[in-house]
């Protein structure tokens, strides 16, 4: 997921928590029919969800057309197994951990 990845490496960097976390929702916010028609390259999606302006559709439809069924990936910091989290540096870090190193700054 080379969009989706270096979007999300980037606001890291940049502290930019509040886009990390929207894109950790993703799956959340999206309905199952338009998570679909993204994956169709319906780009008329873009006019029915609510979607913060510095959302691209490349970033969208690398999202929809990679999201895996994997049961959970191992975390750099802790060793578990997690679905949530994100990659950092194309390691992954667990939704906990995360969230620790944030209160760190
Ligand atoms: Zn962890």
């Amino acid at each position: 997921m080379a969009v989706f990845n270096e979007t999300m490496n980037e606001f890291i960097r940049k502290g930019a928590f509040e886009r990390v976390r929207w894109m950790q929702n993703l799956e959340k916010t999206m309905l199952p029919s338009h998570i679909k028609r993204i994956q169709q390259n319906d780009k008329t999606v873009m006019q029915e969800v609510v979607i913060p302006r510095w959302v691209t559709w490349d970033l969208l439809f690398e999202w929809a057309n990679k999201k895996n069924t994997s049961s959970g990936r191992r975390c750099i910091l802790c060793a578990n197994l997690d679905e949530n989290g994100i990659d950092f540096k194309e390691r992954f870090i667990c939704e906990n951990c995360f969230l620790k190193l944030k209160h760190l700054e």
